[in-house]
């Protein structure tokens, strides 16, 4: 069994996702975590998981879709989906440097407004960083993320920024690129598995014309494979160690 803690499935045209579903079940995946970017996109999520027993929602803005919708009232709006039971996670939230992206200082206020609501909800968070591991770890850590139940989503950092995240008490999401990044494997590899889960971070990828080469959740296979070998571990026994972590993080 598997668990994908961070996707965007909900973002699939209804063909595709029928594949993917499918496949998935296939593949022994037992749970699929559709992130919300934006409100719509969040609702979304909550849509899929009453249609699909393996879909779970997560709910939030990300830092780079923070002025896509008129979301002044966002709080009280994403405190309105939390009703529905399979809405386990605050996600996706996070904080994005990049030329074209919002200031940082209204992602900041964006960030901390959205752990602020997994506390008082008492759900766990996966948050999203580019360009900005300092700026984002001096807030978690004002925001005492070490009480809340967090995920650093999709693992590109050096052993320096890993290290800081676990002080914080983070777990640490392993997607594919340490597939062919031996670097980031090397870092990856020196990380204690008991603070390691496993996602796809899965979107419809149109510009890989062959479908059958897009990511899905089923490649948490390969993930697992690698993992098995850079641990030196029977592949059963990392599997069963990241699928415990993952149901820890989502109390399921
Ligand atoms: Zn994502």
């Amino acid at each position: 069994m598997f668990i994908d803690i961070h996707t965007h499935v909900q973002q699939f045209i209804e063909n595709d996702l029928d594949l993917l579903i499918n496949n998935s079940i296939n593949s022994k995946i037992e749970i699929i975590i559709a992130a919300g970017t934006t409100i719509s996109d969040s609702k979304k999520t909550i849509e899929l998981s009453k249609k699909y027993e393996l879909i779970y929602s997560a709910v939030g803005i990300h830092p780079q879709n923070i002025f896509d919708e008129n979301t002044n009232d966002y709080i009280n709006i994403l405190e309105g989906l939390l009703s529905n039971n399979k809405t386990i996670m605050i996600s996706e939230i996070g904080l994005d440097i990049q030329p074209d992206s919002p200031d940082i200082n209204i992602q900041k206020e964006f960030f901390s407004n959205q752990i602020g609501l997994a506390r008082d909800f008492n759900l766990p968070i996966a948050f999203h960083v580019r360009n900005a591991e300092k700026e984002a770890l001096d807030l978690l850590e004002t925001e005492n993320i070490k009480d809340l139940i967090s995920v650093a989503h999709y693992f590109l950092g050096d052993y320096e920024y890993a290290k800081r995240l676990l002080d914080n008490n983070i777990y640490i999401s392993v997607a594919k690129p340490f597939l062919r990044d031996n670097n980031l494997a090397e870092v990856i590899s020196k990380l204690p598995l008991d603070k390691l889960v496993i996602e796809t971070d899965s979107y419809p990828q149109y510009f890989k014309k062959n479908r059958m080469r897009w990511t899905e959740p089923k490649d948490l296979i390969i993930i697992v494979k690698k993992l098995s070998e850079i641990f030196n571990k029977n592949e059963d026994e990392v599997r069963e160690i990241i699928l415990c972590n993952s149901k820890k993080i989502l109390k399921v």
